[in-house]
């Protein structure tokens, strides 16, 4: 009875089993890889972005705002400094971005790991969970061979996105199976497709632009950054940042576009007086060189095109309306976006359990007792910048703690 049961051995679950073991609980954590933070290795291009210390609001989309930043209170970023660093991992600061000072993701699964091995966890890899039963007040996981008992079970599978670490959406369906919802899981932080022709062109072009994402011709997210077109569509972290609204707009058959701003918000008026100050000197320059100097030369060709201006023509020989034209579309260039990239490029998904299902910030769920739930299967998903992670290592150590709680006082 006094068993704690971790399904998943991420970062979720990997804090969530070090945090009840160090309140004194038996834990037993269940992981279908062959080792366990298989996909924090990847986090952050393998120096793995761990937190960060900008948690203004917004940084967050859930259906329950509140609940995040409460949870945030209970434990935040300095908590998770504090916790890495006397796990002997002092953090590395780029402008609020906080890394291992090792540079290394595995040095945080390695210490997460460590940790779980002094506590005494018992940790099961290759262990498949097939499915969970609450009978009895007791908690079963089924696996091809074995039956695993627990007075009380994390649930901490993560999201189907970025199948190549072994994520699967079993999460879910384990959630389903206790008595939960599921918003429906979507890929976010990933790059869209556009429907426009010419996007082929500009493939590899990388351009500062703030992004305006309409949904149903309504602004529904900014960001600014650097754009990269693709042959498919758009990408780059403004575009990532603003991919879990595009998902589900679309899912709701809404219609998307993608309006970028290629002067960056600096207005229609300066973009005019680079034009005036230059005209004597480049009136007779045509095609990509007119633009010389403001766009890399994919990027003026497919303006030039959309503005109707012929690649032929001089600077000097345009019109006034082709030049306003011009003007025009340099702060509106619109994309259509047919849909996101799948799971195989996300690096989160948006959606899961609803946090309104949950006993607050206990995590535990209000269907199941002694159930807790922690991580990316919860409908939280933060932006890109560390701040999934800081979800994953907030709610894995309330929910540990509180699991933990739970099965002491019941021995
Ligand atoms: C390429 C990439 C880069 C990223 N970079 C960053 C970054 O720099 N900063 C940041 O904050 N976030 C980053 N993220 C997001 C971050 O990695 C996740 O949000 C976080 O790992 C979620 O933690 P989790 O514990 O919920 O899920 P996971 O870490 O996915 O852990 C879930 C675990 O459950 C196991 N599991 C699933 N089903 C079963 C089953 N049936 N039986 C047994 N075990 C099971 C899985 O194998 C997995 O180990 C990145 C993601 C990707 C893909």
């Amino acid at each position: 009875m006094g068993q704690i049961l971790v399904a998943g051995g991420g970062a979720s679950g990997l804090m969530a089993a070090v945090a009840a073991a160090r309140q004194g609980a038996k834990v037993t954590l269940l992981e279908k890889n062959k080792q366990t933070g298989r996909k924090l290795l990847v986090t952050g291009n393998g120096h793995c972005n761990f937190t960060n210390r900008n948690q203004e609001q917004g940084k967050y989309r859930s259906g329950s705002p509140a609940f995040v930043e409460r949870a945030l209170k209970a434990f935040g970023w300095e908590d998770a400094v504090a916790f890495f660093e006397e796990l002997g991992i002092p953090a590395r600061d780029r402008d609020g971005y906080l890394y291992p000072a090792s540079g290394q993701a595995a040095s945080v699964a390695d210490a997460l790991r460590l940790e779980a091995g002094r506590l005494k966890v018992k940790m099961s890899c290759n262990t498949e969970i097939l499915s969970v039963e609450y009978r009895d007040g007791r908690f079963l996981a089924r696996t091809g061979g074995w039956e695993y008992e627990g007075g009380a079970l994390i649930l901490a599978c993560g999201s189907p996105a970025a199948p190549e670490t072994g994520a699967s959406g079993d999460g879910y369906r384990f959630a389903e199976s206790l008595g939960h919802t599921v918003e429906t899981p979507l890929p976010a932080l990933t790059g869209v497709y556009a429907a426009e022709k010419d996007c082929g062109k500009l493939a590899g072009v990388r351009q500062e632009a703030r992004v305006v994402l309409l949904v149903d011709g309504q602004i529904c997210a900014e960001e600014t950054g650097e754009v990269q077109f693709t042959s498919y569509g758009l990408s780059g972290i403004p575009i990532f940042q603003i991919s879990r609204y595009v998902s589900r707009a679309l899912e709701q058959k809404k219609t998307c576009e993608i309006c970028l701003d290629l002067w960056s918000g600096r207005g229609s008026g300066r973009m005019r007086a680079v034009f005036e100050k230059s005209r004597q000197y480049t009136k007779d320059r045509s095609g990509a060189g007119a633009l010389l100097g403001i766009f890399p030369e994919k990027l003026s060709r497919v303006l030039l095109e959309r503005a109707g201006i012929s690649l032929a023509k001089k600077r000097g020989d345009w019109t006034r309306a082709e030049e306003e034209r011009l003007t025009a579309l340099i702060g509106t260039f619109r994309f259509t976006v047919t849909r996101c990239r799948g799971y195989e490029q996300a690096q989160v998904c948006t959606g899961g359990v609803p946090l309104a299902e949950l006993k607050g910030i206990t995590m535990e769920s209000d269907r199941t007792p002694g159930l807790y739930l922690a991580g990316e299967l919860l409908d939280v998903d933060g932006a890109c910048g560390g701040y999934n992670l800081q979800w994953a290592w907030t709610s894995g150590y309330l929910a540990g703690r509180a699991a933990a709680e739970r099965v002491v006082s019941l021995c």
